[in-house]
């Protein structure tokens, strides 16, 4: 059975990294009023963390969803956005969009495209954790958490066929080894 098997990333070590996020974030945006945008569901625990932590005013938080991993470590093709935000709700904002982790890219990308046309003034986009060996789409990233190698991982919002969300370390699940 695949289980996590060990700790990469402790809460402080995550902790560590949301604040030296923030810390640019607001470096850039100053008094700007920004709009967090979500990709759910794996962003949930850090977009809280980030929005606490960013001195920058949030002056909208919501989340689109987009379908594209079942319940394998693998992606199964391209993505939809199956829960968008309301037309004209971002139009002429700055925007930040909020991602666990970008893999192959093909998940943001998708959103970022979505996103485009509701017309904001500024799309930027945040991850905690980026894993560039494994890109297939041209997606970089404004703001990285921390840029990983090609491990599959749980915790902090990050599932495996939605388990462990709710766990506070990030841990490696490495794959069941097939005889
Ligand atoms: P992409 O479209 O970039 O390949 O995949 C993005 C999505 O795949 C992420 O938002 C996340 O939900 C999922 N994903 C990619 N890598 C990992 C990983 O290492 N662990 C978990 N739990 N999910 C991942």
């Amino acid at each position: 059975m695949t289980e996590p098997s060990r700790i990469y990333l402790s809460r402080e070590d995550i902790a560590g990294l949301v604040a030296r996020l923030a810390g640019e974030i607001d470096g850039n945006y100053r008094d700007r009023p920004l709009a967090l945008i979500g990709v759910l569901r794996g962003c949930f625990v850090f977009l809280a963390d980030l929005a606490r932590q960013l001195q920058a005013p949030v002056r909208r938080v919501d989340f689109v969803r987009v379908e594209s991993y079942g319940a394998k470590m693998v992606s199964t093709g391209s993505p939809r956005i199956v829960q968008g935000i309301p037309r004209e709700s971002i139009t002429g904002q700055d925007v930040l969009v909020v991602e666990d982790i970008v893999d192959t890219g093909a998940t943001t990308a998708a959103v970022l495209r979505y996103l485009r046309r509701h017309g904001p003034a500024s799309l930027s986009l945040c991850a905690l954790l980026d894993k560039p060996s494994r890109r297939q789409v041209d997606v970089s990233v404004d703001y990285v958490g921390m840029t990983i190698p090609d491990h599959f991982v749980v915790g902090y919002g990050l599932d495996f066929d939605q388990r462990y969300r709710d766990w506070p370390d990030i841990w490696v699940v490495e794959p069941a080894h097939e005889d």
